[in-house]
């Protein structure tokens, strides 16, 4: 699975954070974090976070799939 965070459209809510910690962090308090290829363990993890974003700003995609160009600020 691949995570893609819109980061312009991102309000740093942190219900990715709550759902899936593992994957989703902020550094400082503000700077959301994420991995872009998380571990497969986590998978239902993400899908939960991705329905919890308000902004709808998480985009999954899966291994076959190109990934789209990330925002700027998202760490793997
Ligand atoms: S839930 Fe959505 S808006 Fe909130 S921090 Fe995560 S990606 Fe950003």
């Amino acid at each position: 699975m691949h995570v893609v965070i819109d980061l312009n459209r991102c309000q740093s809510y942190g219900q990715c954070v709550y759902a899936a910690p593992e994957v989703f962090r902020f550094r400082g308090g503000e700077s959301l974090e994420y991995d872009h290829v998380p571990d497969a363990r986590y998978e239902q993890a993400v899908e939960r976070a991705a329905l919890a974003c308000p902004v709808r700003a998480i985009t999954l995609g899966r291994p076959s799939e190109a990934v789209p160009a990330p925002a700027a600020g998202g760490v793997r």
